[in-house]
């Protein structure tokens, strides 16, 4: 070969991978400074509302009710402002690998039986119908990070009680898929525009319906758990369709089952 053509190619390619550094880099600095936009944007809508009612009690309200609905209102909006620092706490330390992946093994049913004992209080809240079913007769076990699972669990149920319509259905399946499994909760609330599908994991996205407004959130909480599954590998989906409602699904990696060991005999 002509050598060059060897080096015009070496210099060539490493102008490409130059540039595609030099991009990557552009890339995360934009990434950045819409991450600090959002961050103060979402910070300040809560911020001035509080500010709002504060001052609007300043001014001698003497009317009992009005009274209580504004510091309702306020209240609100202060627990909004502790969802995000919760939140954002948790993605920033996620983010930075501050708290590695702990892989154990456990049984799933147990999980997600165990998450529903806890959210059953909140169910009834939202006066929604929380069920599960799969149809195995052992439980399945998988390896994973059992404690950031149950977060997923959680953060999806929540959602579902957040978006769901009174007496409405919250169901959990669970399917067995050869080396995984696949976890669906599905309910039967407000659905998602298919327009919105693609942008739904991202940070700080919220659709513009307005009761996704007055429900409290910040906008975090399919990030964690997109980030979740991704960091263990696994997939996470969405169907959903306006107005009938959504389904949400993750993937776990079964535990490899060990032969049971073959013992010797051992001659008396
Ligand atoms: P948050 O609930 O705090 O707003 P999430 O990241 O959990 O943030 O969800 C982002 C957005 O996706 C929500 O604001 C809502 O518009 C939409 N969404 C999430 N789950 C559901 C669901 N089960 N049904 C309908 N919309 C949903």
């Amino acid at each position: 070969s002509d050598p060059i053509n060897d080096v015009e190619k070496d210099v060539k390619e490493w102008a490409k991978q130059k540039k595609s550094e030099i991009e990557d880099l552009k890339k995360q600095e934009q990434f950045r400074r819409d991450f600090l936009s959002n961050v103060s944007h979402e910070f300040k809508t809560p911020l001035f509302a509080i500010q709002g009612y504060i001052e609007a009690l300043q001014d001698d309200m003497d009317d009992p009710v009005m009274v209580k609905q504004f510091l309702e209102k306020a209240s609100k909006n202060v627990d909004r402002l502790s969802y995000l620092v919760k939140d954002l706490d948790e993605i920033s330390k996620l983010e930075s690998g501050e708290i590695p992946i702990n892989y154990v093994k456990f049984k799933i049913n147990d999980l997600i039986k165990e998450v529903m004992e806890s959210l059953e209080m909140k169910a009834v809240q939202h006066k929604i119908k929380l069920s599960y079913k799969d149809k195995y007769d052992e439980p399945i076990l998988v390896t994973a990070d059992r404690e950031k699972i149950r977060q997923v669990l959680v953060n999806l149920i929540d959602n579902s009680f957040k978006y769901g319509k009174e007496n409405g259905n919250t169901s959990i399946r669970l399917y067995d898929l050869h080396d995984q499994v696949l976890v669906e909760v599905t309910d039967d609330g407000i659905g998602i525009e298919e327009k919105y599908l693609p942008r739904l994991f991202e940070r700080f996205f919220r659709t513009d319906s307005s009761r996704s407004r007055q429900i409290g959130g910040s906008g975090l909480g399919l990030a964690i758990v997109k980030h979740i599954i991704e960091s263990h590998q696994q997939t996470i989906n969405v169907r959903s369709t306006e107005g009938l409602g959504s389904t949400f699904g993750f993937t776990l990696q079964k535990a490899r089952q060990m032969p049971f060991p073959v013992l010797p005999v051992l001659k008396s």
